[in-house]
């Protein structure tokens, strides 16, 4: 995609926060526990291999992602730390993981078998077992399934090294433990039909590190928390601050003023009830400020500005309280004067979560670090 840099919109990424996000929690765990870094999807949107520097000069000693080429990517970009790929690779890309180091989660039985027949003849590959207690995605379904492929990977050193083991919860950022405990249950069952723990056992996303006591693990995979989002939207306090990483900002590109009876946009469906200043923002929902988002606002100069007529794929309109001059400094999630818009406040307008809105703004928007 062709970045934007000769337009104003931009992502400016706060590496303090992000640094203080990850010390905070590595401070709370135990000194034989370890934080991998879950920079997926771009690092939620941060920048993946910025954000991995900063994990890394915060004390993260491992990463996770989602796909292979993401793990490529650090490699490629000269990290050496281990890199868990969270999702299922197809078995074909065994032996390219193996090459590189990067460790895979596998979750049946078959997948084993076929890399070991096919694919790494003559090459260790690091593997983590997935266990499904209740998210119902990948992994192991029943402890004698987890039995078989133990025994298998034990027959099978010289093509499997066995890293890790792991589940992962569905309900971590909710009030109510209920079904949070029913997979606690489940995962202790597992972890008793394997023959020997091996060295990582990870069951922590963020709001299990933060909210629950769990499993006797010693890796958690920190996501959301590092780029200072809260897991539970609003529904949990996080034990300490977490520090926003993201702002979102750009500028008025053409300001003027509509005479009552005036209509913005397409379909018309915002109409002046009185004579309006009318700013113009090169942001929409080709960058991943969704069309859901009209009638949300934005801060001018400290001011809360309606997002009046519908988002355009590249521009949106807003009302000003009176006439800014073109150039002036629109923010879209951050701090402006004594107003501030949080990623969970844009979530909770759009109906979906904060994590959504950093993964969804699109690579047409610069980041700049600071
Ligand atoms: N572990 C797994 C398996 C995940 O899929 C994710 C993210 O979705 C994480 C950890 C990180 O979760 P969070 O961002 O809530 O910390």
């Amino acid at each position: 995609m062709v970045e934007g840099i000769h337009r104003s919109t931009r992502i400016i990424v706060d590496g303090a926060a992000i640094r203080h996000n990850i010390s905070e929690e590595i401070s709370r765990l135990d000194n034989k526990s370890e934080l991998f870094a879950v920079i997926k999807a771009n690092g939620y949107g941060h920048g993946i291999r910025a954000v991995a520097k900063l994990a890394k000069q915060a004390g993260a000693t491992g990463f996770c992602v989602a796909l292979l080429d993401e793990a490529l990517d650090l490699r490629e970009a000269g990290f050496v730390e281990p890199i868990l790929v969270l999702g299922i690779t197809p078995v074909e890309h065994a032996r390219l993981a193996a090459e590189k180091g990067i460790s895979l989660t596998v979750g049946n039985l078959e997948w084993l078998q076929e890399a070991a027949q096919n694919y790494l003849e003559d090459i260790q590959l690091k593997i983590h077992l997935g266990l499904d207690t209740g998210m119902g995605r990948i992994g192991f379904q029943t402890p004698s399934e987890l039995t078989v492929a133990d025994k298998f990977v034990n027959e099978h050193q010289e093509q499997f090294d066995f890293e890790g083991v792991f589940t992962h919860f569905a309900t971590a950022d909710e009030k109510d433990e209920t079904y949070f405990k029913l997979q606690v249950g489940r995962f202790k069952e597992f972890m008793n039909a394997l023959k020997k723990r091996p060295k990582y056992v990870h069951v922590s996303n963020t709001a299990t590190s933060l909210w629950h006591a769990a499993c006797n693990g010693n890796m958690i995979r920190f996501g959301v928390g590092i780029y200072g989002m809260n897991p539970s939207g609003r529904e949990i306090t996080p034990p300490y601050e977490l520090q926003p990483a993201m702002s979102l900002v750009s500028d008025l590109s053409f300001v003027k003023k509509i005479t009552a009876g005036r209509s913005i946009s397409y379909g018309a469906t915002y109409t002046a009830k009185n004579d309006e200043w009318i700013g113009t923002i090169p942001i929409g929902y080709a960058d991943g400020y969704e069309r859901r988002l009209t009638g949300f606002h934005v801060l001018v100069d400290g001011n809360e500005c309606e997002i009046v007529g519908r988002i355009c794929m590249d521009q949106m309109m807003v009302r000003l309280p009176k006439e800014f001059p073109v150039g002036t400094t629109v923010v879209l999630a951050g701090r402006s004067g004594n107003q501030i818009i949080t990623m969970t406040d844009i979530a909770d307008y759009a109906n979906t979560i904060n994590y959504e809105i950093t993964c969804g703004f699109t690579e047409r928007i610069p980041r700049e670090y600071k």
